[in-house]
């Protein structure tokens, strides 16, 4: 029976290495991907403000050209309101040039609190930019850490499988099962060794009697606390 036990306690060691690789392996694309979305999440914004400022550009030059024919039309109407000898069509002439000026005096005022804005797009976007592109180098340096790492792992998990497969073999069947159903109950470790008296998964305090047959190894103790195998730490 102690060589069994001593079995358990290298198989129970070989799954929490297992589960710790496995975890890993299954973080590293999460990982990835969060750090990814945060990039794409800035790119998104960046795109947003080159839209606003091109859609702000091509307002400001539409009232340019708005301004520009206002004014012409003035001074055209002011050529022309010297030739004219009906009053009221000069009087009709006059109001049209003044509403023109009016316009042209206008389109330029919001051509230029557009364009105030403008500006202050260009600089925030000028930032992002600078923070996005190094944003992009570290995600690119971080992604081709991880991917390395990710490989590294995944052929390591496959050789600590590989060890407890040799490791579950060497096990009587009735002992195999009841480890893998201990495991599968408790989900990370199905052997815990005494620690100060006590069994090292829940802290439950062994009755002496208990104590001696753990040290004893003559058979399987399991814990009346968690359920788990219960071994002595010096085996
Ligand atoms: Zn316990």
């Amino acid at each position: 029976m102690e060589s069994q036990i001593r079995i358990l306690v290298e198989l129970s060691e070989a799954d929490r290495e297992c589960h710790r690789v496995r975890d890993r392996v299954q973080n590293i694309p999460r990982e990835l991907a969060r750090h990814e979305s945060e990039v794409k999440l800035k790119r998104a914004t960046l795109d947003d403000l080159e839209r606003r400022l091109e859609d702000s550009q091509r307002e400001r030059r539409a009232l340019e050209r708005d301004s520009d024919l206002a004014k012409a039309r003035r001074r055209e109407l002011e050529a022309q309101q010297f030739r004219v000898k009906n009053t009221t069509e000069y009087q009709a002439m006059s109001r049209e040039a003044e509403e023109m000026r009016r316009r042209s005096a206008e389109y330029e005022d919001r051509g230029l609190v557009i364009l105030q804005e403008e500006e202050q797009l260009t600089a925030e976007a000028a930032k992002l930019r600078d923070l996005l592109t190094q944003e992009e180098k570290r995600f690119a340096e971080v992604k081709a850490r991880l991917d390395g790492e990710l490989g590294e792992r995944r052929e390591a998990l496959q050789g600590r499988e590989a060890h407890r497969v040799a490791l579950v073999a060497k096990l009587e069947p009735p002992i195999r099962k009841r480890y893998e159903r201990i495991l599968e109950n408790k989900g990370d470790l199905a052997v815990a060794s005494v620690e100060n008296g006590s069994c090292g998964g829940c802290y439950y305090q062994l009755p002496p009697q208990r104590l001696h047959e753990v040290k004893k190894a003559a058979s399987l103790v399991v814990c009346e606390g968690c359920g788990r195998i219960v071994v002595w730490s010096q085996l």
